[in-house]
């Protein structure tokens, strides 16, 4: 049942649904593959089962690392049974891991469904790995299917850190903290933008080494970079951290508004905000006027996976010209989209929650130009001569901010011109 949740003037103007039923979303596990590369001296342990070792290898397969950054402990029949004691083994893997790699700095256990249907308590040995392994900080947090999608594993791993990183002292000025793993290349771009509006204390959570996490308190004045971040907001919040309201850095607007949030918080003059962000948007606009032709009048319809999709279609309908069809997402956070969900087109249908088999008869019904989706269910509407978008390279890509705007349209221009070699 496709129950409207609430009218549409209750949410800025948008038609709002929720559905429930069967979901086609990959488990937090699949945050391993970006944040490994984003906190270099960290290891990722999975503890779960051949499926969780293959999901995480076939997604980060692409990436070869002589000396990788995450693994699985495997559990067998023989501990489902519980007729091994998990907890041994997993000291035993840990402390041979660390023998191995005294590079490794922060070690989190990630729990799996296999892990939770043992009831294998992480945060104790999380806890007891921490007491042994004196060099090594020992973290735990669950990737597994049944609690989390997707982008959810960075969510609860980035909110395992907080209650970790260095107390900011009471009295200290305001500092900016950009929250959501970012590419380094983006972050650089951020801090000078950031440095020329004279916000000089700039920090990101993760920081690149886990040494280098920020400190946080009263003073500290938070930006999510990305929508997916409930739980390390709330541990932020918390810790007596700020959040600014903003939409989120996708596209050249996105981007003015999410500098603009930062800009009045530090009380940045108009005149100094132009001066900072004025060579960015005249690139960004250049960099886009292409894409204008191409997805213009393109009809997008987004299946629930990412938790971009609100400001992603945010950024093709308002910067690109694009219509959307439906945008679905697997949660809606009011709060942290509530920028986003204003500057969406009056009436677009946004789908909170998922029941695949009323999604896809939808999506077939209105036969999209493109379908942004999980590739679970990419090959089965390419099949059937639907265009689709991959949802997980818009993680693994780096799209923020004014320099990136032009490759953020390019993934979405991309499949159509695809298509079109097809036809022809
Ligand atoms: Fe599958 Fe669960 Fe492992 Fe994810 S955590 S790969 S959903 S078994």
């Amino acid at each position: 049942m496709n129950a409207p949740l609430t009218h549409a003037s209750a949410c800025g103007g948008i038609d709002l649904h929720r559905e429930d039923g069967q979901r086609a979303v990959f488990c937090g596990l699949t945050g391993i593959v970006w944040l490994h590369r984003k906190i270099r001296d960290a290891f990722f342990l999975v503890v779960g089962s051949r499926t969780c070792a293959h999901l995480i290898q076939s997604a980060a397969g692409v990436m070869i690392f002589a000396e990788p950054r995450f693994a699985t402990a495997i559990i067998d029949e023989r501990d489902l049974a519980g007729l091994a004691d998990c907890n041994d083994e997993l000291d035993r893997v840990a402390a041979r891991l660390i023998e191995r790699r005294p590079d490794i700095k922060l070690l989190f256990l990630v729990g799996s469904c296999p892990s939770e249907v043992i009831k294998l308590d992480l945060s104790r040995a999380a806890q007891r790995l921490t007491a042994k392994l004196s060099s090594v900080k020992v973290l735990n947090y669950s990737g597994s299917g049944i609690e989390t999608t997707f982008t959810e594993g960075e969510d609860a791993c980035l909110a395992a850190l907080v209650p970790d990183l260095p107390r900011e002292p009471a009295e200290a000025p305001p500092s900016l903290l950009v929250v959501g793993a970012l590419a380094d290349v983006v972050e650089d771009q951020f801090l000078r933008m950031f440095a020329a509006m004279g916000i000089g204390d700039v920090r990101f959570l993760p920081a690149r080494h886990a040494g280098s996490m920020p400190a946080v308190g009263r003073g500290t004045r938070y930006l999510l970079a990305q929508p997916f971040l409930t739980e390390t907001a709330r541990a932020l919040d918390e810790r007596g951290a700020k959040r600014l309201a903003a939409p989120f850095p996708l596209g050249a607007e996105g981007t003015t508004g999410w500098l603009t949030a930062a800009a009045d918080a530090f009380g940045v003059s108009q005149a100094t905000f132009e001066a900072a962000t004025a060579a960015g948007r005249a690139r960004a606009d250049t960099a886009l006027a292409p894409y204008r032709e191409k997805l213009g009048g393109k009809r997008v319809f987004f299946f629930p996976d990412s938790q971009l999709e609100v400001p992603l279609s945010r950024f093709l309908a308002r910067e690109l010209g694009a219509e959307l069809v439906e945008v679905g997402t697997p949660y809606l956070h009011r709060a942290h989209l509530a920028a986003e969900i204003e500057l969406l087109p009056a009436g677009t249908r946004v789908t909170e929650g998922q029941s695949l088999d009323d999604q896809m008869d939808r999506c077939r019904a209105a036969r999209p130009d493109l379908t942004v989706c999980g590739l679970g269910l990419a090959n089965p509407l390419e099949a059937e001569g639907l265009a689709t978008k991959w949802s997980i390279e818009l993680l693994f890509t780096p799209v923020q901010g004014y320099e990136q705007a032009g490759d953020l349209a390019e993934l979405f221009a991309r499949p159509l011109a695809r298509r079109a070699l097809l036809e022809v």
